[in-house]
């Protein structure tokens, strides 16, 4: 059978074929989906409903792309040149020392591409689909041809599907056509020769449904779909430049040009002074490779791949790496309110109806509980008008509860859910009631209209109108389409919204999310329910009230995050007075008040009062998604670093327009999952705060690593420059300076990648996003640990050159003493130096936490002490064997660099903050 199914989907236009036609040649059933047996059968067949894409940059140019770096070519011109003056070993370790480089930055970035790629990918689409008469929920690659696929506004389609249902459904198809319009999607067959943009009875793989509903026959799976043809043209892969890594690459290319115009000028003078060219030669070459920092993208990559791996673990998947700088400076976090900062765990405690308040015993989903009237139990049989509005609930539901594990839990929306368990308090039950009132059709909850309409069989056999439309959302969406409503018998009166109203407001100030309910007779031709059926003349039933605490950790989450000076900002689609309620309840509190606004106060504000209102504002509720963006436009316009989540299909241009977009994991749609730039595995609001402090952490250990290596290049290029302007001899050789520089300078600082958060992380107000990356204080440190440097690497030279008179002692003794100092400054920077100097006491742990370090300083002694005791380095570097006195000396004109950086840590703190601390 299966080979019979794959030959039909090459052959057929899908789009042009009857229903029945395309069942038959898939062989599958439209009502009930394909069997268990027969999808595995099909699978083993079709394989993986996956695109695997066109691989992208072979490794090989990937590797040759590490020798594009303007300050590389330096290195391999002077390699070449070297070559051509005859002296081989020199050019040998230039080139080695530019090969050992790339294979570094080679490695590190597949690494960091890899794991970001595989984070990425850990995020798995899902799709709804009937197999064996039940809808399930199945990762998307597991689909076959014949599956029955159910679409819903927000999911992407999962594959080529052929529809045999379509309730004013749109999708966008733009990945495919082109077209950023949205196309309306109905069943009827077209003819065959209809253009792919225009067959409007097939969704196509990779597109997104942004309005209504639908079902469709899965015609064509992975490689075979239409997407799948296209991929294989486009290209995969990761890109790991961030706005720091751009600035890096330009701040080299300046950097090699001011390189250039000094090594020519050191030639130039060297050349006054009447010395060879050979000679001369080497100085400029030492000064070039002096001066550029060839470690340091190996360590930001490093880095911001820590960062990443570290998010990862607190449930933080960043999708662009751009991200994870950013987030270290976000200074306003826009968060959903359901599900994000509160529990999305819904339990009805206030009813409202009939004029009477009932109130609801019992938590979660758990039928145990009572529904109360003046203290006492009530009985539905009683109470016609409590019985409609929980009718109402039960009905216009697609949620249910069931006990697994021992704990009653919901399927569906958490909403609906609570609605259910609070029928199933008294005994009222979905089964039962839709046994005499059968569903005939529904419109389901769109966020942008706020309710939800099921049509039904009429229960009652005296009521001449046969249907019944029950219609549940938010108060403003359905009170002012009521006319009537149930009196305390159950009959028909007048309704008094002032009532109703006050009603709400009541519950809403105890932080209760309030829906209300409503229904319609209609006649019996009505077959479908529309928009239009519910435009008026409903009668109103009643309201209920569901608590849905706060998460504590988000509470927790949201003072942390007011401590760093993070603005925190709830968005909502819930009634305002609500929003505030919970809000306060969380601690947003602004001078203890709620500034709150809703979206219809919003429209009304001028555009040029707007940032102000955003910026004062703390609860936006009611807020339609199109108004996300402007929110996020306006807080942007007075400069602020925006952090926005998302869940719908119409948050996309939010997240996209916010400097970190966050979509949830869980509730959030493909739409918006595919618009942001971290996804949130928890949906926890929590994780929001962890990731800003891990992008803190990054930011403050790649400034670290900046402030540790710059000095040494520093300290080298004055070292050269001034050599030859008072005419002596190198005190540093060009093989040397690439020791120091490579191997030296990684082993040393890829340990700073790794360090521990400090405690201070969330103390501070988030770094002034205007503020360059080299600040003035940055500089100054550089400057004054290079003067040192510089005075370590000239002075032990001259003293030792003049004392001793052997050359190369003295520059071996110069180098170590540098590394020496090295050491010390490293420690200065690291948490474990200042673990050391604050309290001995708890040292231990600090140690654990500074294993990275330690590591670091273990190697760097043993790698600086074969540089200069091996003969064969002593072949390569130049170096000589030095004896315990001469190490003695060197680690002790290195002492001083204590004093020195910690002079630097008073006067040029490291700190990224806008509030310029001192660095701790
Ligand atoms: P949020 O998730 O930000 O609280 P939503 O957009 O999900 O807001 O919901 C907005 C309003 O729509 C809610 O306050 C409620 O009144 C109503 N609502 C929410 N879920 C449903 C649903 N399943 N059926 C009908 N109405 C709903
Ligand atoms: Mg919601």
């Amino acid at each position: 059978m299966a080979a019979s199914v794959t030959s039909q989907v090459q052959e057929h236009q899908w789009h042009n074929l009857l229903e029945r036609e395309i069942a038959r040649h898939l062989d599958t059933n439209l009502e009930t989906g394909l069997t268990a047996a027969e999808v595995t059968k099909r699978q083993e067949h079709f394989g993986a409903n996956e695109l695997k894409g066109k691989p992208g940059k072979s490794p090989f140019v990937r590797f040759l792309l590490q020798f594009h770096q303007p300050l590389l070519y330096i290195l391999l011109v002077a390699g070449a040149i070297k070559a051509l003056l005859g002296q081989w070993v020199n050019a040998g370790v230039i080139w080695g020392v530019t090969l050992i480089n790339a294979i570094i930055g080679f490695v590190q970035e597949s690494k960091a591409e890899s794991a970001i790629a595989a984070l990425a990918s850990s995020v798995e689409t899902n799709a709804t689909i009937l197999r064996n008469s039940e809808k399930v929920q199945v990762p998307s690659t597991e689909l076959v041809p014949g599956d029955i696929v159910l679409l819903a506004s927000g999911d992407k389609v999962p594959a080529d599907v052929r529809l045999i249902q379509a309730r004013n459904l749109q999708v966008n198809e733009s990945a495919l056509t082109g077209e950023s319009v949205a196309v309306e999607k109905d069943t009827q067959s077209l003819r065959p020769d209809t253009p792919l943009a225009e067959r409007t009875n097939m969704a196509y793989a990779g597109s997104f449904v942004t309005f209504g509903s639908g079902r469709g026959v899965v015609v064509a799976t992975g490689e075979a779909t239409e997407t799948g043809r296209i991929s294989q043209l486009m290209e995969q892969g990761t890109s790991l430049k961030t706005p720091l890594t751009r600035k890096f690459d330009k701040f080299s290319k300046t950097l090699l040009y001011v390189i250039l115009g000094i090594a020519a000028l050191v030639f130039a003078v060297g050349l006054g002074y009447g010395y060879s060219w050979a000679e001369m030669f080497e100085a400029a070459v030492a000064f070039a490779v002096s001066a550029i920092p060839e470690g340091l993208p190996a360590v930001v990559t490093v880095t911001l791949a820590i960062g990443v791996s570290r998010m990862a673990r607190r449930h933080a998947i960043v999708r662009k790496l751009p991200a994870v700088e950013t987030l270290g400076g976000a200074t306003v976090i826009c968060s959903d309110k359901t599900g994000t900062l509160t529990e999305n765990q819904m339990t009805v405690q206030a009813i409202y109806a009939g004029g009477k308040n009932f109130i609801v015993t019992g938590t979660g989903y758990s039928p145990i509980g009572q529904i109360l009237l003046d203290e006492n139990p009530v009985n539905w049989k009683n109470a016609p008008a409590l019985k409609e509005c929980l009718i109402a609930g039960l009905l216009c539901n697609d949620s249910h509860i069931e006990k697994k594990h021992d704990q009653w839990q919901v399927f569906g929306d958490p909403t609906e859910g609570a609605l259910v368990a609070v029928a199933s308090k008294v005994g009222l039950t979905r089964t039962d009631i839709e046994q005499k009132m059968p569903r005939l059709d529904a419109i389901p909850f769109e966020s942008e209209f706020q309710y939800m309409v099921t049509l039904h069989e009429s229960g009652s056999k005296e009521n001449s109108l046969l249907r019944t439309i029950y219609v549940k959302g938010s108060v403003e969406a359905i009170l002012n389409r009521c006319q009537q409503m149930l009196d305390s018998q159950g009959n028909l009166t007048p309704l008094e919204a002032e009532t109703v109203h006050q009603e709400v407001d009541t519950m809403a100030h105890q932080g209760l999310r309030v829906l209300a309910f409503a229904k319609k007779y209609v006649s019996e031709s009505h077959e479908r329910v529309e928009h239009t059926d519910i435009k008026q003349d409903l009668i109103f039933l009643g309201l209920q009230g569901m608590i849905d605490p706060p998460r504590t950790e988000a509470v927790r989450a949201v003072q942390a995050c007011q401590e760093a000076g993070i603005k925190v900002k709830m968005i909502t689609g819930d009634h305002a007075v609500t929003a505030a309620a919970i809000a306060s309840r969380m601690g947003f509190n602004k001078n203890g008040k709620v500034p709150a606004f809703t979206g219809s106060q919003l429209a009304q504000i001028e555009k040029h009062e707007l940032a102000t209102a955003v910026e004062d504002g703390v609860v936006f509720a009611r807020v339609a998604p199109e108004q996300k963006l402007r929110i996020v436009e306006a807080l942007q316009s007075k400069g602020e670093i925006v952090a926005m989540t998302g869940d719908g299909v119409n948050d996309a241009p939010a997240l996209r327009q916010a400097d970190i977009g966050i979509a949830m994991g869980g509730a959030g749609t493909e739409v918006a999952k595919e618009a942001s730039d971290m996804i949130l595995t928890d949906d926890n609001f929590a994780s929001i705060e962890a990731a800003v402090e891990e992008g803190r952490t990054v930011y403050q250990n790649l400034l670290k690593a900046i402030a540790f290596i710059l000095p040494v290049n520093g300290g080298e290029s004055m070292t050269i420059l001034i050599s030859v302007l008072l005419a002596r001899e190198l005190p540093i050789l060009s093989l040397q300076v690439l020791w120091l520089n490579m191997v030296n300078s990684i082993t040393m600082t890829v340990p700073l990648a790794f360090e521990p958060k400090s405690e201070e992380v969330m103390k501070q107000p988030p770094r002034n996003p205007n503020q360059s990356l080299l600040s003035k204080s940055l500089v100054r440190r550089i400057l004054i640990i290079s003067v040192f440097n510089w005075i370590l690497i000239f002075g032990v030279f001259e003293w030792i050159e003049q004392t001793t008179g052997n050359i190369d002692l003295a520059r071996t003794m110069a180098i170590q003493a540098l590394v020496v100092g090295r050491i010390f400054y490293l420690l200065s920077i690291s948490k474990l130096g200042v673990a050391i100097i604050n309290n001995l006491r708890g040292i231990r742990q600090k140690i654990e936490d500074a294993r990275a370090i330690i590591t670091g300083i273990i190697c760097t002694v043993v790698l600086q002490i074969i540089f200069s005791q091996w003969s064969l380095m002593n072949n390569l570097f130049y170096t000589t064997p030095l004896n315990l006195n001469q190490w003695l000396f060197c680690l002790l004109v290195g002492l001083p660099m204590i004093a020195v950086a910690a002079i630097v840590n008073r006067i040029a703190s490291l700190s990224i903050y806008a509030k310029n601390l001192h660095y701790r």
